[in-house]
This record gives structure tokens, C-alpha cells and sequence, in this order.
């Protein structure tokens, strides 16, 4: 591919997050971490304690927490898509998904989902991130004109999908889903990045297992038979928990793991607009890298796997961010590399060749 042109092609990168603390609800950490955090003195403290904390323990909470600490507190996105743009080469180009939080009964945010959209459109148009960026509306069925706010976004600030994280509270069914928003995004050919880790941001109005399970792909095979035009990514592809233990655990035919219900999916040839993106999970590197590979020698999981990171989420892994696409591309070879870093991606978002 890149020897006939000597150019080389553009790396998609299908799931990044830049937004900060004033999207993260007051009540997300307990202890009014979120807020305390705002005071650069008591972050530096919280900083020390937590970098102490992570080796120790295999408590993603922590992780999570420091994670937050060390990143989320940045100035505003434009800090963030810096960070993540010196991870990979000039050129490559971002999938940025906002984050609403305000539904999970966590607290106030200090800044709404509208400016979180607001301040990324304004980046998206800047001259040197305008072909970088490629800016997903988050869209939460529960608040209110969801329908006219995707058509606002969409119509005339050139957002170019849809994120859902049903963890959050609803389903991926949900009414407004079905009646509005897909039947929207199918007309626009927009497509939708869903959540899909029983690792998750949770909403609280549920028992922990019960939010968990709202993004579970089970939910999915309904919203494709009904909008089979409508492209959709489950993120993570089942997640780090479901790989392993779909790589140690026995299974039973009773209780598959999200990966193997998205793969089943995807290997019946009905949902040719099904995809899945790796991110996070595939900063498991040295367990999930084989895995993975085996999975694309198959034709139909071959065409239908994004590359995407999670950045930054994924900061407080011990794989940096930077190292990952490169022994990501050494691992899998240039074929299976740019099929899932370019090619996929490029049919996914309905980009131009
Ligand atoms: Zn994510």
C-alpha cells in the first residue's frame, strides 16, 4: 500500500477522550476528590499519595483515581490533544468522544455537555487541528431534545457521530434511541461508538452489576435488526476482564463473554455494519497481542476491527501510549495494521479515500 506512492497512510486513532475535571461530576470520587483537586497544592498531595498507592494494589478505583489526577486537570481539551497528538505521527487523526455525566447521580458538573461540544468545535475548526480531529457528539437519551441538539451538531457544527455509554444509566435501546437519535444517524450516515466494558463508569441510581450490564452487546443484535444501515462500534470489544477471561477461565455455553457474543455477531454475516474498536484493552498488550491477532485471520472480524487507545484513560497503564501503536504495527504486521488503523476506520466514518 504505502510503497507504490511512498506515501504513507494516515493512523486513525477511533476512541480518544480530551475532556477535563469540568466535565468529571463532584460526586465521581468519593471524598470531594474531584473538587478538592481543583486547589493545585491539595492536588500535588493527592498526586504523591496515589502514585504511592498504585503499585500496590490491583484496585482499579485507584488507578482510575490517580489516572484522573495526574491528567484530568488540565487547563482545558486543547492541553490534552497535545499530549496525545506527540503520541503518534504527524498526521494521524483523532476520534475525540465528549463525555456527559450530568445523568449518573454523581453531582454537578461545572461545565455542561454544551460546552464541553462547544470548546471541542472550536478546536475541530481551528486550521491546524482541522484535519485531526474528528469530533462525536455524546448524546444521553434522558436530556431533554436530544434530537434537536444531534441535528444542531450535526447540521451546523459538522460533528461526525454519535457516542453512547449506556453505563450511565439506559439502555442502548432506550426509546428516545430507537425513535430519534438512530433513525437520525442513519439518514446522516452518522455513525455510533458504544461503550461496551463490563469496566465501566457507572451510574449510581443502580446497583453496580445492574449499570454494568446495560452495556452489555446482547442489547445490540435488536438495534441492528432494526437499523441495519447504522454503523456501529462497540468499544473495547467486550473489554480487558471479558479477554481474560476468555483466555483463562472456563466458559460456560450459559454464560459467554462479551467477546465471544460481539464475535458471534459478527461471524453470522448479519451485521455487516457491526464493528469493534480495541480500545484499552489491547494496552493488555502481552496477554491480548496474540489473541488478537488469531481473531483477524478471520475474514469478517478482520473487516470490522478499529484501532483506538482510550487516551487517557489508559495514562495510568504501564504500556505508554506512544510505544503501543508502534509494537501494535510490529506485532501484527503492515497488512493487519493498516487494516484496522486505516482502512476500517475510513469505511467506518465514511471518510474519502
Ligand atoms: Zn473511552
Amino acid at each position: 500500500m504505502s510503497s507504490s506512492n511512498l506515501i504513507e497512510p494516515v493512523i486513525y486513532n477511533c476512541h480518544t477522550h480530551i475532556f477535563t475535571h469540568k466535565h468529571i461530576p463532584d460526586g465521581y470520587f468519593p471524598l470531594f476528590i474531584v473538587k478538592l483537586a481543583r486547589n493545585k497544592v491539595i492536588r500535588g498531595v493527592l498526586n504523591t499519595v496515589m502514585q504511592k498507592i498504585v503499585p500496590w494494589t490491583s484496585n482499579d478505583r485507584f488507578q482510575r483515581c490517580a489516572n484522573f489526577v495526574s491528567f484530568a486537570y488540565k487547563k482545558g481539551q486543547e492541553d490534552n490533544l497535545k499530549v496525545l497528538m506527540n503520541y503518534y505521527p504527524k498526521g494521524t487523526r483523532f476520534v475525540v468522544l465528549p463525555m456527559d455525566m450530568a445523568y449518573m447521580a454523581a453531582g454537578k458538573v461545572m461545565e455542561d455537555i454544551d460546552k464541553q461540544h462547544q470548546e471541542l468545535v472550536c478546536l475541530a475548526n481551528r486550521e491546524e487541528y482541522k484535519n485531526i480531529i474528528i469530533p462525536f457528539a455524546h448524546i444521553d437519551p434522558r436530556r431533554p431534545a436530544a434530537l434537536e441538539r444531534l441535528a444542531v451538531l450535526v447540521e451546523e457544527q459538522q460533528f461526525r457521530g454519535v457516542k453512547i455509554y449506556p453505563p450511565l444509566g439506559y439502555y442502548p435501546c432506550d426509546p428516545v434511541l430507537m425513535h430519534d437519535i438512530y433513525p437520525y444517524m442513519v439518514k446522516h450516515k452518522l455513525p455510533l461508538i458504544a461503550h461496551c466494558s463490563p469496566g465501566s463508569v457507572n451510574t449510581k441510581h443502580l446497583p453496580f452489576e445492574e449499570a454494568q450490564g446495560l452495556a452489555d452487546p446482547k442489547h445490540y443484535a435488536a438495534v441492528m435488526k432494526k437499523f441495519p444501515d447504522l454503523k456501529i462500534c462497540l468499544s473495547h470489544f467486550g473489554g480487558i476482564s471479558e479477554w481474560q477471561r476468555y483466555l483463562t477461565r472456563d466458559r460456560s455455553i450459559d454464560n459467554p463473554t462479551w467477546l465471544e457474543k460481539i464475535l458471534d455477531m459478527m461471524r453470522s454475516g448479519n451485521y455487516p455494519n457491526l464493528y469493534a474498536d480495541v480500545s484499552y484493552t489491547v494496552f493488555n498488550f502481552q496477554e491480548n497481542i496474540t489473541l488478537l491477532k488469531v481473531l483477524l485471520e478471520d475474514e469478517r472480524v478482520r473487516t470490522q476491527v478499529l484501532f483506538g487507545s482510550d487516551f487517557y484513560m489508559t495514562s495510568n497503564e504501564r504500556y505508554p501510549e506512544r510505544r503501543l501503536s508502534i509494537d501494535l504495527r510490529a506485532a501484527l504486521g503492515e497488512t493487519l495494521f493498516w487494516q484496522i488503523a486505516n482502512q476500517n476506520p475510513k469505511k467506518f466514518l465514511a471518510e474519502a479515500a
